[in-house]
């Protein structure tokens, strides 16, 4: 009988105590629930910030930013290289520099250009011979990785005072070269100063060194004939100048939005 009572007592203890521990559980069960909703909903609304933040910084470059074309202005010639003299005494390395200067300003203004020169000035005393200095511009023109790449330079005639007229020159290797050079000169003779000399294409192993080895998009413009005494008075003047650097710049927009299209 005690055996039985206890048997009894014990199964009981025992029942009771397995009745108490799936209520303790069943508790932590239904508390877990809402902690477990709750740690859910903050994962969610925690990964949806992250995704706005990251989205959000994402989209600011594209608004922002402007991407940036770069231009290598080619001054020709240069302190001790002065290029064509005209009779009067005009030297082609100060127009082409002003020329470029202009253009490399209105570039820069724009905003989403960045410009380098081979020079800025009228000093080269870095270079020593003409090929050296024909090198040296294209070296700055690769290590910039220019876009485009734009000599200015101006003619003469040993023949005749007569000649006059703007002519680009381009690489006949490469198609790009000459629908740059396309724009450049067209955007030349709009301006009527002068006489349509056309494109031309460099024979290789000539003088165009520029155009020949140079691994950006590059051609060459003679802006008029310093012999002639019309281009060069409007080559020289201030309006000429502005002129021709409007013209080049509005070419080289052109040029950029046709290739980006
Ligand atoms: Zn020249």
């Amino acid at each position: 009988m005690d055996h039985n009572n206890f048997d009894l007592n014990a199964r009981r203890k025992l029942l009771h105590e397995r009745k108490r521990q799936r209520q303790k559980r069943f508790r932590i069960i239904i508390l877990s629930i809402p902690l477990l909703i709750l740690s859910i909903t903050i994962t969610v609304i925690m990964l949806n910030r992250n995704n706005t933040v990251a989205t959000f910084n994402l989209a600011i470059p594209k608004v922002e930013e402007k991407e940036i074309y770069t231009v290598c202005l080619d001054p020709g010639h240069g302190d001790w290289d002065y290029g064509a003299i005209s009779p009067n005494g005009t030297a082609e390395k100060d127009i082409t520099l002003a020329i470029s200067l202009k253009l490399g300003k209105l570039l820069e203004e724009d905003g989403s250009f960045k410009v380098i020169y081979t020079r800025a000035t009228d000093t080269m005393d870095w270079i020593e011979t003409s090929n050296d200095s024909l090198k040296e511009r294209i070296k700055i023109s690769k290590l910039c990785n220019a876009d485009i790449f734009v000599s200015i330079h101006c003619n003469y005639s040993s023949d005749s005072n007569d000649v006059s007229g703007v002519e680009t020159w381009y690489n006949p290797s490469n198609d790009s070269s000459l629908n740059l050079a396309k724009y450049l000169q067209q955007a030349l003779i709009d301006l009527d100063y002068t006489t349509n000399r056309g494109l031309k294409s460099y024979v290789p192993g000539e003088e165009l060194a520029v155009l020949e080895l140079n691994t950006s998009t590059s051609a060459l413009i003679e802006l008029g004939f310093l012999t002639n005494s019309s281009d060069e008075k409007y080559l020289t003047s201030d309006l000429g100048q502005s002129n021709c650097a409007n013209a080049l710049y509005n070419a080289i927009v052109e040029y950029r939005a046709d290739t980006n299209e």
